[in-house]
């Protein structure tokens, strides 16, 4: 595969068009009722309501929650990766015809402009999904919005600074943040990538002191939590769509060792 390929979200549309019955059912609970989220901007026009980000968010528990430094989901217009993009470099556009294709959509992405080493704070942007049926841009949209907000728990654990930043997972183990993410990336490099998007992203750089480890390591863990909490997520294998950890239950362990580990702060 290509590597830019994963920019190109066609398949994972196809593919969701495709199955749209069994993921309309998969994800049914987000229906569900739920107060709205509060700390929305601008979220008029995107296809996700913030009842759904309210069922959305309450999938991470409280240690997760307490890690995340999220403060708005903004909403934005249809962007897309621009001709030129790599996984090193990523290019948005909201011109269409700069796109490097009609489907390289941009679903979602996490904003550190307003982080301070005093003040850790992350918005997240979720964009109108074009020319999609409302349904299936939901579908999109959930799925971006879980990687997003991992990524909101992962940006403290690993750009912690000079204090180390180390989770305790409760009756298990702890870790730092780099011991955490070292762990994740080799154990998730036995594998092929957790999803489309995240094959973008692969090989990992070998010295993790490179800038792009933690980012092709953070968008391997930011999809494998999407797949975790979705229970399937679009990849080359059609079996393992439906099953994301078939055959990597390590990966797995790491996954709930991330979204359960309490930041220990003495
Ligand atoms: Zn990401």
């Amino acid at each position: 595969m290509n590597t830019t390929d994963g920019f190109d979200l066609g398949p994972v549309l196809a593919w969701l068009t495709a199955n749209e019955e069994r993921v309309a059912r998969q994800l049914s609970w987000i229906t569900q009722l739920a107060d709205d989220y509060s700390n929305v901007v601008g979220m008029e026009n995107v296809q996700i309501r913030p009842s759904e980000i309210t069922k959305v968010l309450s999938l991470f528990q409280g240690p997760a929650q307490e890690r995340s430094v999220l403060r708005n989901i903004v909403g934005k217009p249809p962007t897309w990766f621009a001709v030129g993009t790599t996984s090193d470099r990523p290019i948005p556009t909201e011109d269409r015809l700069k796109a490097m294709c009609p489907t390289a959509i941009v679903p979602g992405y996490t904003d550190i402009v307003s982080w301070t080493p005093e003040k850790k704070v992350s918005d997240i942007w979720l964009y109108r999904i074009p020319e999609v049926p409302d349904r299936i841009a939901t579908f999109m949209l959930v799925h971006a919005l879980i990687h997003e907000y991992s990524h909101t728990i992962l940006n403290p654990l690993w750009f912690c600074g000079k204090e180390p930043y180390v989770i305790d997972v409760p009756g298990c183990t702890e870790y730092t943040g780099e011991a955490f993410m070292m762990m994740f990336a080799h154990e998730a490099a036995k594998h092929d990538p957790i999803s489309h998007y995240a094959a973008a992203y692969r090989p990992f750089p070998d010295d993790p002191s490179d800038k792009q480890f933690i980012r092709n390591v953070g968008e391997e863990l930011c999809e494998s939590v999407a797949a975790y909490f979705m229970g399937f997520i679009y990849c080359n294998d059609p079996v393992r769509c439906w099953a994301p950890f078939a055959g990597r239950p390590i990966v797995k362990l790491l996954v709930e060792h991330f979204l359960r580990g309490v930041h220990k702060t003495d």
